[in-house]
């Protein structure tokens, strides 16, 4: 059977359904299962995500003689559902083309409404519904729109001016007006015949007239949509396989701007911010959807409860809200009646919360689209909770609905309470997408990269955003804008990023040209500071302090039913009492690495240690080292507090050498003084320790090995200040590991001096403490001799840093030097460094694990590398069987959310 590209929909019918989304996009997929629930949808028809493959293998011209039958066949059966004729004079049925992809991409892709349109039919639109002003105002939007994308004639510079923009401002200024809703009949007559010889001007041929050339013409464009720039920006970012492809769904055109009776919105079935179980959204009395998502008029609130809210947000009465900003509900009862019923229905559909657009045409309710809505990590951690309450999920389904990385998002910081006392408000916005920011102020996307590539914080302000800006946003702070409501582009695309962000903030008057924005009568420039609340809406005057976010309880609640789920343990890598004692108040249950030569970047304490560095032979060594053993000790004692009754995993010092010698005069200077020798002597020393690898030097057990007096003295602190806490009453469980160990023997001479040390001092203080000593997995020898080493090893922790730098052979320092290169060709998909390669470096863990269990049965193994707390590789670690991975404090939700799905999802 010929491969099916074409699937209809309407009138209670679909041919396809709500599971087909990889083949029909997620809209065409919805658009199918709505008809099938009894939604009302315009009738209509989707071309497959696998056309668009073929579309960029097979041209243009081939792929539309596949399709030509089956479109053709779809129109005549959307024209006997609508009643109406595509490209017919007396009754036109006009369509609109849009994309649609496997995952929802907002505005990243290219739409056209309006499509049949010609000079005779526009005639018969303005007669079969009596509104002239109507027609010729869709006819011109769909002339520009068609221009824009179909005929290429958007500027691809940014400072270049949209043509048609061009002339409607030309005509607005010669008729004396400011709105585009000023221009009547002529007027908008007058821009058609305008744009049309732009059109001719610039592309040197007429604008199409045929509906069926017009509707190819578009359909091709949203092909080419996928990969304009934005679009591969926006799946770089999202991580989604360009092979996707995007679905087109064509449907019958329905509108919301036939006058007073029709209306168009966006709804959300509960609170996409906060995630509060309230229905809301924004719509706009004759009106078309474009108006509400491109931030140009101000939307009005759908429910009676979000418009209160929102008038008092912005200081307006009671009575100025009713008079001219009045409700959906309040406006048009009935229609709102059986819009919140249907999106009830919807979300009890789905069993998520759903973000829906519609039109009311002359008094009738059309859906347009439902989807699951895009969320922050608040609203996502309390929709989930609240859904499993209510009974609509079940726990597991709760726990799967998380996104790992999306919890980053409540850890972030607000605004200190005592700081925002003596802040100035300036103003005050729609609050977009929660969370503090603050940063020097930039006006366009290119500034906001190259300041923050400088190293400094930005906030982009903007009159509106636009898919354009993007990558402006990707590096702010967050997001100011003076028109737009809570669905216009930037709040939407800032939620999805989790991003602060402001909007409609109708009070600043930005000045592009001047780069100044004056609010309220102070005038700001570029790089002055401004501090925004997206969880209010309030924009302060210069810097206001941030503190870190207080977790809610629905956090803790999804954290312990994590805990129900899961077999992974979740540690922290921590090197002082406060890292410990946050990664305890996260849920880390041990710390899996404290890496020790951390503990020396203190001004007293590196004096001691560059002198045992610098020193040239025992007795110079030891003498340094009698002055760390204090230091060492203290700092052991209150990390063991803070973790007290848990493990703790203390390595033995692994530092580069040349990071910790001083590479300047003043430095050698003070060094010189401390040791009483010449700056010179110190000067030739530093220059015999460099090395030409330092990485591959001599750090690590080699350091231990060549100078065993190091590891005797890290080992008194450590089982040192485990006595003095026991005697305190506490619990402490210190583990002694050795690191970078490549060769059996390596281990064993460090274990000798570990063990024997710890006879000596458990002697002298006539107690013992339990201890284990294992090894760190980092160098590929080691992983390759697993059983070897853990015949005399108790237990494993990969070091998948080191691992990789070793396995791939990439400098993890010098990587930034290629990498973006190779990720652009696709060399590599992601950097190795961030996400494990579970094909090569993973393997070598797997084989070292199963090695180790062969003599050690009851091995433990964990993960201490950067990988620990990135989802994909928690996963990983759990499906080769490690007892726990071990992160830095604030990924720790992240780390145990990951590893519940992955026990849920085996
Ligand atoms: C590692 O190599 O993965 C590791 C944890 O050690 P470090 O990053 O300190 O080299
Ligand atoms: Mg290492």
């Amino acid at each position: 059977m010929e491969k099916k590209r074409v699937y209809t929909f309407g009138n209670g019918q679909a041919e396809g359904k709500a599971d087909m989304r990889n083949l029909l996009g997620g809209k065409g997929a919805n658009l199918a299962e709505m008809n099938l629930i009894g939604v009302p949808v315009p009738p209509g028809f989707t071309i497959t995500t696998e056309v668009c493959n073929e579309y960029f293998e097979k041209g243009k011209e081939a792929v539309v003689a596949l399709l030509k039958e089956d479109v053709e066949k779809s129109v005549a059966g959307i024209e006997s559902l609508m009643k109406s004729k595509f490209g017919d004079v007396e009754n036109p049925l006009l369509v609109s083309v849009r994309s649609g992809a496997r995952a929802s991409m907002p505005g990243m892709m290219d739409t056209i409404l309006n499509l049949g349109l010609n000079d005779e039919v526009v005639e018969g639109l303005a007669r079969k519904t009596g509104n002239p002003r109507f027609a010729w105002d869709s006819y011109r939007r769909f002339v520009q729109m068609y221009g824009d994308v179909v005929l290429g004639m958007k500027p691809t510079n940014k400072d270049d001016i949209d043509p048609f923009e061009a002339i409607i401002e030309d005509v607005k200024k010669a008729k004396g007006v400011r709105l585009d809703n000023e221009l009547d009949v002529d007027d908008l007559k007058e821009l058609v015949v305008r744009f049309k010889a732009a059109v001719k001007a610039q592309t040197g041929s007429d604008f199409p007239n045929n509906a069926y050339e017009q509707l190819w013409g578009a359909i091709c464009a949203v092909f080419d949509s996928w990969m304009n720039e934005r679009a591969i920006l926006y799946r770089k970012m999202e991580g989604i396989p360009v092979e996707w492809g995007t679905a087109v769904n064509v449907q019958a055109m329905v509108f919301g701007n036939m006058g007073d009776t029709s209306a168009t919105g966006v709804c959300f079935s509960r609170d996409a911010g906060t995630g509060e179980d309230l229905f809301n959204g924004e719509y706009l009395i004759n009106a078309q959807g474009e108006d509400v998502v491109a931030g140009i008029r101000t939307p009005q609130q759908i429910t009676k409860t979000g418009s209160q809210r929102w008038a008092a947000l912005q200081g307006i009465s009671e009575a100025d809200r009713l008079a001219n900003y009045p409700s959906m509900e309040e406006a048009m009862p009935e229609i709102y009646k059986e819009l919140d019923a249907l999106q009830t229905k919807l979300e009890n559909h789905y069993h998520d919360m759903q973000d829906m657009e519609f039109t009311v045409q002359e008094g009738k309710l059309w859906f347009l689209q439902t989807r699951n809505g895009k969320r922050t990590g608040a609203a996502m951690v309390r929709i989930a909770m609240e859904m499993l309450e209510q009974g609509m999920i079940d726990e597991k389904t709760a726990i799967m609905r998380c996104e790992p990385n999306k919890l980053d998002e409540l850890l972030h910081p607000v605004f200190d309470k005592e700081a925002l006392r003596s802040a100035k408000v300036l103003t005050r916005g729609l609050p977009a997408s929660p969370g503090a920011a603050c940063g020097q102020i930039v006006f366009f996307a290119e500034d906001a990269a190259k300041w923050r590539a400088d190293g400094r914080r930005v906030v982009l302000v903007r009159i509106e955003t636009s898919p354009e800006d993007l990558a402006g946003m990707t590096v702010a702070e967050g997001i100011l804008t003076a028109r737009g409501g809570m669905t216009s582009h930037a709040a939407v695309v800032a939620r999805g990023m989790g991003k602060c962000c402001v909007s409609g903030a109708g009070a600043i008057n930005v000045d592009y040209k001047a780069r100044t924005v004056e609010i309220d009568g102070v005038l700001l420039k570029e790089g002055d500071f401004l501090s925004l609340n997206g969880s209010t809406g309030e924009v302060y005057q210069g810097e206001v302090v941030t503190k870190a976010a207080e977790l809610s309880g629905d956090f803790a609640k999804l954290m312990s039913l994590c805990d129900k789920y899961t077999r992974l343990k979740v540690r922290t890598n921590a090197d002082t009492p406060h890292d410990a004692q946050v990664a305890r108040n996260f849920g880390a249950v041990g710390i899996g690495l404290c890496r020790t030569e951390h503990m020396f970047f203190d001004n007293q304490k590196i004096i001691a240690m560059r002198e045992m560095i610098l020193a040239t032979d025992e007795e110079g060594r030891k003498k340094a080292l009698n002055k760390l053993l204090p230091y060492q000790k203290a700092d052991f004692k209150g990390i063991f507090k803070a973790m007290d009754g848990c493990p703790v995993n203390v390595r033995l010092l692994d530092p580069p050498l040349h990071e910790f010698v001083p590479h300047d005069l003043k430095g050698q200077e003070e060094m010189a003084q401390a040791m009483g020798v010449t700056v010179e002597y110190i000067r030739q020393r530093v220059e015999s320790l460099c090395e030409h690898n330092p990485m591959l030097g001599h750090r690590g057990c080699r350091l231990g090995n060549t100078y065993p007096e190091i590891t005797a003295m890290q080992t008194r602190a450590i089982l040192g200040a485990a006595i003095e806490l026991k005697k305190e009453g506490y619990d402490p469980h210190p583990e002694i590991m050795v690191p970078l160990t490549g060769i059996l023997y390596e281990f064993e001479a460090q274990e000798k001096v570990i063990r024997a040390t710890a006879a000596e001092l458990f002697k002298e203080e006539g107690i013992e403490i339990p201890f284990k000593v294992g090894t760190m997995i980092e160098i590929p020898r080691a992983a390759l001799t697993a059983n070897r080493i853990a015949s005399r090893a108790e237990y494993f922790s990969f070091g998948t840093n080191d691992l990789t730098q070793m396995t791939f052979g990439y400098s993890r320092d010098d990587i930034a030097s290629f990498l973006p290169v190779y990720l652009e060709k696709k060399i590599l998909k992601v950097d190795p460094f961030q996400v494990l390669d579970q094909n090569g470096v993973g393997q070598l863990i797997e084989m070292a694990v199963e090695k180790g269990r062969s003599v050690r049965p009851e091995l433990k193994c964990g993960i201490c590398g950067e990988h620990g707390g990135e989802p994909s590789s928690v996963k990983f670690c759990h499906k080769v069987g490690l007892n726990y991975v071990s992160c830095s404090p604030f990924r720790v939700p992240i780390a145990r959310l990951a590893a519940a799905q992955a026990a849920i999802e085996e």
